[in-house]
């Protein structure tokens, strides 16, 4: 569907929420069946040299305590994902730019790679890296690749970051992600302070304009060891939960054949967060499997569900979640969206 500013609003503002949520749904069913693709995500770093205003790993942030996962925990993970039919991973962290950081990233790609085959979707999520960096970690074995652009008002991202911290530079790593070959996920933070409903419907817009292949949205929730901690004005859960679960019909209803995740941060605002997710036409969950011993590091925002549950327990946590909406996991399979094929035909 091709749809203008004013279209988009309406959905946002004003369509009748179960209305738009069945519509959207329907979409997903005709493009996707009632299937759900899963990626294990290993939060395998939280050492970060940005300082986002929001983010509870920021550099600023010392009350957290530093890990880097090291090599054979990260394929020991990766290989539980695999071996437990996940189709694909995330590798997430904090960003650094160091050369130090690219080799260690490249050596991790090249050790799953060797062990468990070409068959895994790998996704990375490490933030802003120049293009050598990109195509480096591609040719060592990465797919996909994720980069929220945050907001697509680059005056909104200015308030919510650092001065040397740059909407334009995040918004040419992704254009350079697709270029080099990535298949490409963005999103963006709901509800965030300044936000307005205009500047939401302009994101959807952003997401098709840019031809993004994955789409990760979720509620901006308030870290209270961060700076925009003191000047958030908190949005009601409920309201968060509406506009999120909006925001993610309006994106199948824009872009029918993208991958679009049913967030964890959802199910931080709502113990069903997730499945109404999927209901608002999601297709895709992203179960956490990073070893127990570090999911207390990784806070990148309150109540993260699910931190102090080992993998096996989260599997069939979800695995139960999954059927209670009538929809199956689709195990095993690599879920590439169908968008990058469409775009790269
Ligand atoms: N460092 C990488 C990846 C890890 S951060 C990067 O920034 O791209 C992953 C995402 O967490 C960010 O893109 C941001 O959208 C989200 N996030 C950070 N702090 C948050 C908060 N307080 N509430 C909700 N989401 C948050
Ligand atoms: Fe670092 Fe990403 Fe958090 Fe920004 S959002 S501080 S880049 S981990």
């Amino acid at each position: 569907m091709c749809a203008n500013h004013n279209e988009i609003a309406a959905m946002l503002r004003e369509e009748d929420l179960a209305a738009l949520m069945r519509r959207a749904y329907e979409v997903k069913t005709a493009t996707w069946g009632r299937r759900v693709a899963l990626r294990g995500l290993v939060e395998f770093s939280n050492i970060c040299a940005k300082n986002c205003l929001y983010c509870g790993i920021r550099r600023g942030n010392s009350k957290v305590s530093r890990y880097r996962m090291d090599e054979s925990e990260i394929v020991d993970a990766v290989a539980w994902a695999a071996d437990n039919r996940y189709g694909s991973v995330v590798l997430q962290s904090g960003e650094l730019e160091t050369e130090e950081n690219a080799a260690f990233i490249e050596r991790v790609l090249k050790a799953i790679r060797a062990r468990l085959g070409d068959g895994l979707g790998i996704t990375l999520s490490v933030g802003e890296q120049s293009e050598a960096t990109y195509r480096r970690w591609l040719d060592a074995g990465a797919n996909r690749y994720l980069l929220r652009i945050e907001t697509s008002n680059p005056e909104l991202y200015a308030r919510l970051h650092p001065a040397d911290h740059s909407w334009q530079r995040r918004l040419e790593c992704l254009r350079t992600l697709s270029r080099v070959g990535y298949i490409v996920g963005t999103g963006v933070m709901i509800g965030l302070p300044g936000q307005t409903v205009d500047d939401l419907a302009r994101d959807i817009r952003f997401f098709i304009d840019e031809g993004v292949d994955m789409i990760g949205m979720g509620p901006y929730l308030v870290h209270p060891d961060t700076p925009l901690a003191a000047d958030a004005p908190r949005t009601e859960k409920s309201r968060l939960l509406e506009l999120t679960l909006r925001m993610i019909a309006a994106a199948r209803l824009t872009i029918p054949d993208a991958n679009i995740a049913s967030t964890t941060a959802l199910q931080a605002i709502d113990p069903e967060g997730r499945e109404k997710g999927l209901l608002a036409g999601a297709n895709v969950i992203m179960p956490n499997v990073t070893p127990v011993k570090y999911r207390g590091e990784y806070i990148l925002y309150p109540d993260k569900p699910c931190t102090g549950e080992s993998s096996e327990l989260c599997r069939g946590c979800l695995e139960r979640r999954v059927k209670s909406v009538g929809e199956e996991i689709a195990w095993g399979e690599r879920g590439d969206p169908l968008h990058f094929a469409r775009r790269t035909a």
